[in-house]
């Protein structure tokens, strides 16, 4: 007895062979997540997000639960350049470069709850900025089209969205006055950025019965929320806001 057969020693060798690369694997994991103080960081941004659904979000009027849940689940902080991350999750806009914000967490749930955005829809947003607004949008809805007039913000938009898994954000780089016209029309548009007035080509890209969040105005703004009605508009709500201005109004 004693000798081991020759199925006896391959299975050994392929136990070591696991058992190396089982090591190799921890060392590797090790290195690429800095460890504790990765998971440290992690627990804390997720306990923030939590006290920012709870605190900014639900103890206002924030009630619809998909919006309240998508939410708690993007992580904010990775839209915002890290010299201002650690503003990701307070009750404010945040600087992301440009000279241009992410907006308020309240802001982002307020027009994404007066969207009432429902699973098969398309939805239009003009003024992608960090990609944020995108990124919560693309849980409730079917397929997001973005449009930012800054290209390198389109870009990083664009890399932060894929990195995360939003498969159906599509982000272009070109001017939100004259909306997607190639994807219109639309169920819902969100516009993150102030014009004058409604763009017409907004207007006509949206399917009647769909419904707008825009703001309007230069130094005193209102966010509109208005559906498309066979005869023209229906203004459903308004908020007093303080958005960028929209940039580049066609002549
Ligand atoms: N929704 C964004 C925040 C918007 S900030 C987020 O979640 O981060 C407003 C953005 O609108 C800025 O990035 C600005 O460059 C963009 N913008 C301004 N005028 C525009 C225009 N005419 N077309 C497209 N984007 C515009």
């Amino acid at each position: 007895m004693g000798g081991k057969t020759s199925a006896e020693l391959l299975t050994a060798v392929a136990q070591w062979w696991v058992a190396a690369l089982g090591t190799t694997l921890t060392a590797l994991v090790g290195c690429t997540i800095d460890s504790n103080s990765a998971r440290v960081d992690a627990q804390d941004w997720s306990g923030q997000r939590k006290r920012m659904v709870d605190e900014q979000l639900k103890a206002r009027d924030i009630t619809d639960a998909r919006v309240l849940d998508a939410m708690l689940n993007v992580p904010r902080h990775l839209f915002i350049p890290e010299a201002g991350r650690v503003e990701a999750y307070a009750d404010t806009p945040v600087p992301i470069g440009h000279g241009q914000t992410i907006s308020q967490p309240y802001i982002v749930a307020f027009m994404t709850q007066a969207l009432d955005v429902a699973p098969e829809h398309r939805v239009l947003e003009i003024g992608t900025g960090s990609g944020y607004q995108a990124a919560v949008l693309s849980v409730l809805a079917k397929e997001v089209f973005t449009v930012e007039v800054v290209r390198s913000l389109a870009d990083r938009a664009r890399e932060t969205l894929a990195s995360l898994g939003h498969r159906n954000v599509h982000v272009r780089t070109g001017n939100g006055y004259l909306g997607w016209p190639e994807e219109a029309p639309f169920d819902r548009i969100i516009v993150t950025a102030a014009p004058d007035e409604v763009p017409p080509a907004l207007m006509e890209q949206l399917k009647v019965g769909g419904v707008m969040a825009i703001p309007v105005g230069s130094y005193s703004q209102e966010l509109r929320v208005l559906r498309r009605t066979p005869e023209g508009t229906e203004l459903l709500k308004t908020l007093p806001v303080r958005f960028v201005p929209m940039t580049r109004k066609p002549r």
